[in-house]
């Protein structure tokens, strides 16, 4: 029987939770998920001067917050300093690695050399062959990979296909520093074997590093994982991802009023396809994903798509989830009037009972929470240009002749106030429209809002009829 697939996601914690990280850790999760295994969570945090608490919370954040839970304490990796020295030191004993007692001032006149020849600047292997005998006194060597110097490194990618690289290109790179920190490349193979990793998906930029750490799983004579390296994210131009085309964090599509749910199924279709297929709830993504399609291009990061998928998303929710999303995210705004708002069970109820009109135009939680400003504004309204003008055109007129039928009814509902409105359209000749447009002018301040009717029935009639009442004059 196969082993159990165990993915792992293995962020950096130099900065926040990018897309592209995003995404990485949603086709990690989606793989371990949809093949009953697991999804680790390893915090590369080896580069103590710029890792930082905030980025990892952030990170951890993002991912719950994307849904992406993972199996397991989150693994840190520089706790495991210890063993990565522990390795080092084990292919040393192996000859598989040895002390390199190069200055700073050879290292940098081998690259210059190299600059001088046009050459990818790389070690020259000059301590490879010598004995300890010959180290400089007071020393502190670092230790290198006996890298192979002929034939070819091959990876197997689930991506990339076959990919070789020459072993004269790739030189004998550092595994130990000279102060006893593993290297990047050392750490993440000893961690990816010790956590029982069986596929490895992330990013291509670490194509390379990934022929440099087959050499490590060979020397060790480990099984390495499999390997799936992700295109990266491109802009809408093709042009690498900048902040400008959405290289934010995740917290800023949070901030955005973008759903999960929604920048979940964005990500998944972002170098990866089902046919044509665009929508995907959770559990059919779970079972569609693959890697065989994963694309070979960078995928390009639309934010367009990614509204028009936030709108459909939001359409399609229940209501009450989209209020407590709602609530969920007024934190996250972007300072302003919104961002103060705090809602009680009143306004709460206002706001459900408003859903089903307001859900219709809003393609992000920001524009939903900008469509319900109504429910929430104080009287008088501020009334904006476009409306003040329906209402000089002669919606006053008709708000007046209104009120007193509105203020007769028995009863208060969108059936009531419609039946009135229809009433007065019919006998004085006028079309409704011509109508519900002053209507929503005094009630919203505004030329668009959900139906007048709705907007009726959930003001109530009391505010309902102040509202007219400060527009009809
Ligand atoms: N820590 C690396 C990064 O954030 C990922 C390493 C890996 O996935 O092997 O780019």
């Amino acid at each position: 029987m196969p082993d159990a697939v165990v993915t792992r996601f293995a962020p950096s914690p130099t900065g926040f939770l990018h897309i592209g990280g995003a995404r990485t850790a949603l086709f990690n999760w989606l793989y371990a998920r949809g093949q009953g295994g697991k999804m680790l969570l390893r915090i590369e945090d080896t580069d103590r001067e710029r890792s930082t608490n905030a980025a990892i919370n952030a990170i951890l954040d993002g991912l719950s917050w994307l849904g992406l839970d993972w199996d397991g304490e989150a693994i840190y990796q520089f706790r495991r300093a210890d063993r990565h020295r522990e390795v080092a030191e084990s292919l040393l004993a192996s000859g598989h690695a040895y002390h390199c007692y190069a200055t700073p001032q050879e290292l940098e006149a081998m690259r210059e050399k190299a600059r001088a020849e046009g050459r990818a600047p790389r070690y020259d292997g000059r301590w490879r062959e010598r004995s300890a005998s010959e180290a400089p006194s007071g020393v502190r060597p670092v230790i290198r990979l006996k890298a192979p110097q002929e034939g070819e490194t091959v990876l197997d990618d689930k991506v990339q296909g076959r990919v070789s690289f020459a072993n004269k290109d790739l030189d004998d790179f550092i595994l130990l520093r000279s102060d006893g920190t593993p290297t990047f490349m050392l750490a993440v193979v000893v961690d990816d074997h010790d956590m029982g990793v069986t596929q490895v998906i992330r990013g291509d930029d670490h194509l390379t590093n990934a022929a440099r750490q087959m050499q490590i799983y060979q020397a060790l004579g480990w099984t390495a994982p499999g390997m799936a390296h992700i295109p990266l994210i491109h802009g809408a131009d093709g042009a690498k991802l900048s902040k400008r085309h959405g290289a934010l964090g995740v917290d800023a599509y949070r901030g955005m009023g973008y759903l999960p749910a929604a920048l979940r199924n964005y990500l998944v279709r972002l170098g990866w396809s089902h046919g044509d297929r665009e929508f995907f709830s959770t559990q059919e993504m779970i079972e569609a994903f693959d890697l065989a399609h994963v694309g070979r291009s960078p995928a390009r990061f639309d934010f367009v798509k990614l509204e028009s998928m936030n709108g459909h998303y939001i359409r399609s929710s229940q209501d009450a989830e989209l209020v407590a999303a709602l609530e969920a995210t007024l934190p996250f705004l972007p300072q302003g009037e919104n961002a103060k708002l705090e809602l009680d069970a009143a306004s709460r109820a206002k706001l459900l009972a408003a859903m089903p009109g307001l859900k219709e135009r809003a393609k992000t939680l920001i524009e939903l929470l900008d469509g319900a400003a109504f429910l929430f504004a104080q009287r008088p309204l501020a009334v904006d240009a476009k409306a003040a003008a329906i209402l000089d055109a002669g919606g006053r007129a008709h708000i007046a002749a209104l009120l007193p039928r509105f203020a007769a009814l028995s009863e208060w509902s969108a059936a009531s106030t419609e039946a009135a409105v229809r009433d007065y359209a019919q006998e004085t000749g006028i079309k409704l429209g011509q109508i519900a447009q002053p209507l929503r002018a005094a009630l919203t301040g505004r030329t668009t809002s959900p139906g007048i009717f709705d907007v009726l029935d959930v003001l109530g009639r009391e505010e309902s009829l102040g509202r007219l009442q400060d527009q009809a004059g």
